[in-house]
């Protein structure tokens, strides 16, 4: 039943991973690591365009989401296809991604920081907050769902969570040398991006993930917010 990923990546929408963990997960790959994305929502508000077709949004942004993972080497895309701008903490929603880290059982997790005040998307909050909840207590209680234990997805512990777009980050991953990559996953998402590759995509980055990496001895970071989890 399981089909065991080391890495689960949980996002709002089709492209916030590259934005978030995407060097990390470029040099998790390449230490031989199995990663999993699952894309929450349909990304079907994302364009300025007043003559894209919502649906055909939706198609044009699963196909940039599976370039730019392919890209990056992750081995499965997850789409679970809710509405842009309309996640709701639900029931529903949270068995959801139960479903998911008991079936893959991964070591990490990883996804956007609900507690980012203010200004911060409101899929990206509840996409945090249910992400959470599911690791602790949903996946590791025998007795949450007993409907998951008999189709043999058993309790799973989560052993550590990396928390993208935090104000308190306290770890930073170097992703010096997945830079280049990145910013390659973050093209094919040509939708949001545009497709002009003189764009200042990759200056605006090179700045963002200098400031991400003061104070350590390596040029480029990916900052989160880390939990480790001792069981
Ligand atoms: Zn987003």
């Amino acid at each position: 039943m399981a089909k065991q990923a080391q890495v689960m990546v949980v996002t709002p929408h089709p492209d916030d991973a590259e934005y978030g963990v995407a060097g990390t997960v470029a040099r998790w790959v390449g230490d031989g690591k199995d990663v999993i994305y699952v894309v929450c929502t349909n990304g079907d508000k994302g364009t300025n365009d007043a003559n894209m077709k919502p649906e055909e949004l939706v198609r044009i942004r699963e196909q940039e989401q599976l370039a730019a993972a392919k890209l990056l080497g992750v081995r499965e895309v997850i789409f679970l296809r809710y509405p842009d701008q309309a996640l709701e903490d639900t029931p529903e929603f949270r068995k959801e991604i139960v479903r998911l880290i008991r079936m893959y059982q991964p070591e990490t997790v990883v996804t956007a920081d609900p507690y980012r005040r203010y200004i911060w998307h409101r899929d990206h909050r509840i996409t945090g907050q249910v992400t959470l909840d599911a690791v602790f207590p949903y996946a590791r209680d025998l007795l949450a769902y007993p409907d998951l234990l008999k189709e043999g997805l058993n309790p799973h512990k989560v052993r550590e969570i990396l928390l993208w777009g935090s104000e308190e980050p306290n770890y930073r991953s170097d992703i010096t040398d997945t830079f280049d990559i990145k910013v390659a996953a973050l093209r094919c998402h040509k939708s949001q991006v545009g497709d002009n590759p003189s764009s200042n995509l990759e200056q605006w980055l090179r700045q963002r993930h200098e400031k991400m990496a003061e104070g350590e001895d390596f040029e480029l970071a990916e900052a989160f917010h880390r939990v480790e989890i001792w069981w």
